[in-house]
């Protein structure tokens, strides 16, 4: 039998790729169900899966902060049971924090920490009853330690890690296997979906200079681990595979082979004042920028 597999946020990035691994998997393994916000963007992931079997893939729509819509799509699945739950949808946001509106904060909430929670509460009953599922969420290093000038990005993908966290306690119970898979930067849309307050932004105008020249820095420093330390999604997908062949998966997974210095500093170093030096430095006083 097939593994059922739903996952958010496909019309782009991280959520595209995989659903495209998985719905051409040579042993054709899985269902996938991909869904995505506005099916008005389905035709690059419908392009990428060209000439596959039907059988494979189907793509509803979900908007991961409308409740009626994820329920909507959970009766969809034609199986009627979820296998394996991936909630990758998310959004950046990006700018000093004295111009950022509530609109806005409430927003990336929305999305990132109520839109995978509310997901997770739509399918939890049910992989209760089958007594297993996995649920895969894709974490970011945002969500381990603190970014300048990401603060309400940081503030959500914490918050997913301690839902997260506090679920797999009670589910392992239930043999439910929760795993974040926790990226770095990644070759997506999401720097260009992201809500950024830019330079030029007439908002700007309220913020000292002192913040504008550190965010000028920060701009940079993002554009350029970017530009050179940013991971393809095939190289992501390979780690949700790791996690979803595993009889036994682990909480966290991290992208990269190892776990990367700072956020090891992050876990060693507890009072956290050598973790807040050395972001600062990384960032702010490289000298070739
Ligand atoms: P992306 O922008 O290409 O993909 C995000 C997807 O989420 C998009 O398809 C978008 O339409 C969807 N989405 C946004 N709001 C939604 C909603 N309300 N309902 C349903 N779908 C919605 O970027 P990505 O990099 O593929 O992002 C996927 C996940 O990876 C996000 O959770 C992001 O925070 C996380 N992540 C990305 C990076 C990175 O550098 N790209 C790093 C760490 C973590």
């Amino acid at each position: 039998d097939k593994k059922v597999v739903l996952i958010t946020g496909c019309s782009s990035g991280i959520g595209l790729s995989l659903a495209v691994r998985l719905a051409s998997d040579p042993d054709k393994r899985f269902k996938v169900y991909a869904t995505m916000r506005n099916l008005a963007k389905k035709e690059r992931l419908l392009e990428c899966v060209k000439g596959l079997h039907k059988d494979t893939l189907d793509i509803l729509q979900m908007d991961v902060t409308d409740r009626q819509s994820i329920l909507y799509a959970r009766d969809r699945v034609v199986e009627k049971r979820v296998d394996i739950l991936v909630c990758n949808a998310g959004v950046g946001l990006m700018g000093p924090l004295e111009v950022q509106s509530l609109d806005s904060m409430r927003r990336i909430l929305e999305v990132n920490l109520l839109g995978t929670i509310q997901t997770i509460q739509a399918f939890l009953s049910d992989m209760k009853a089958q007594g297993q599922g996995r649920i895969l969420v894709t974490g970011s290093t945002g969500g381990l330690h603190g970014l300048p000038f990401n603060e309400m990005y940081c503030a959500s993908k914490f918050a997913i890690e301690g839902a997260c966290e506090s679920l797999a306690v009670l589910l392992q119970h239930f043999n439910i296997h929760v795993s974040l898979i926790e990226c770095g930067p990644v070759n997506t849309d999401f720097l260009v979906n992201l809500q950024k307050v830019e330079l030029e932004d007439a908002t700007l105008q309220q913020v000292d200079a002192q913040t504008i020249s550190f965010y000028e820095k920060y701009l940079q420093h993002c554009s350029s681990v970017f530009q050179n330390a940013a991971q393809d999604t095939e190289d992501i997908v390979k780690v949700f595979l790791d996690a979803i062949q595993s009889p036994s998966p682990a909480f966290r997974y991290f992208t990269t082979s190892v776990v990367p210095p700072l956020t090891k500093l992050k876990m060693t170093e507890p009072d956290g004042s050598q973790y807040i030096s050395a972001m600062s430095k990384i960032i702010f006083s490289a000298e070739d920028q």
